[in-house]
């Protein structure tokens, strides 16, 4: 009699900018042996996308008409994930300032998240053949995998989120940062479709008294203890 086929785990982790949601799932993925799924790579994807092919950004139906275009492929190896559109590698391109001040408004419209939302789906089926995956954004565990085994809510203070990141991008204007990541969250937790939420069921962490070591350790007994 053959054994029955494994079933992978899904975790949701879903926050604020800058809350230390990348670095923890992918230290989750990794510590697990999980695939890892970075959602908003793919929003900014989309972004660089428009931006490149001279789509007002802040004109929803511009954008609704050729968001179906870019083809976006991500990877899901927690150790060196990745991120094309049409091909070429855009993992530097989409995190300069500009996408980063684009990328709010191109998420915002529902043909672009609908149009993600198909290929995030199929990520995860794909990766729980493999054992499951993390999958980190605003809206997993609300909207993309409201099943999710475990679900967490990352939050920091908005001074320490600003103060890592101005850090992580080699930066020093701190202030400047604060605003761009406030100014994120405002546009992410009040906009029409799927917003920024604490999903049912999922357990909120405020990150900032912690090291990311901690906020690992803490998520990774989570699953086992969902599994
Ligand atoms: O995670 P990151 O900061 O790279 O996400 C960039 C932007 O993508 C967010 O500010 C948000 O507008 C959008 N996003 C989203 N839904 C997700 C993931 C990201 O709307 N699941």
């Amino acid at each position: 009699m053959s054994a029955p086929a494994p079933t992978g785990v899904v975790v949701a982790i879903d926050g604020t900018s800058g809350s230390g949601k990348s670095s923890t799932s992918r230290g989750v993925a990794t510590r697990l042996g999980l695939r890892f799924l970075d959602t908003g790579a793919m929003y900014r994807a989309m972004t660089w996308w428009m931006l490149r092919n001279d789509v007002p950004v802040d004109d929803p139906v511009a954008v609704a008409a050729r968001c179906g275009e870019p083809e976006i492929v991500a990877g899901t190896d927690p150790f060196a994930p990745t991120i094309t559109v049409d091909g070429a590698d855009v993992a530097a391109a989409i995190r300069t300032p500009e996408v980063t001040g684009a990328v709010s408004a191109v998420s915002a419209v529902p043909e672009v998240r609908a149009r993600l939302l198909v290929l995030q789906r199929a990520v995860i089926d794909g990766a729980l053949e493999n054992g499951g995956i993390v999958v980190e954004g605003r809206d997993i565990g609300s909207v993309v995998a409201p099943d999710a085994e475990v679900k967490v809510f990352l939050t920091a203070e908005a001074a320490a989120r600003a103060a890592r990141r101005t850090a992580e991008e080699g930066g020093s204007d701190v202030a400047a940062t604060e605003s761009s990541l406030r100014a994120r969250d405002a546009i992410d937790s009040t906009r029409a479709a799927s917003p920024l939420t604490k999903a049912e069921g999922a357990v909120h962490v405020d990150t900032t008294p912690y090291t990311l070591e901690e906020v690992v350790d803490l998520i990774v007994h989570m699953v086992e203890d969902a599994r």
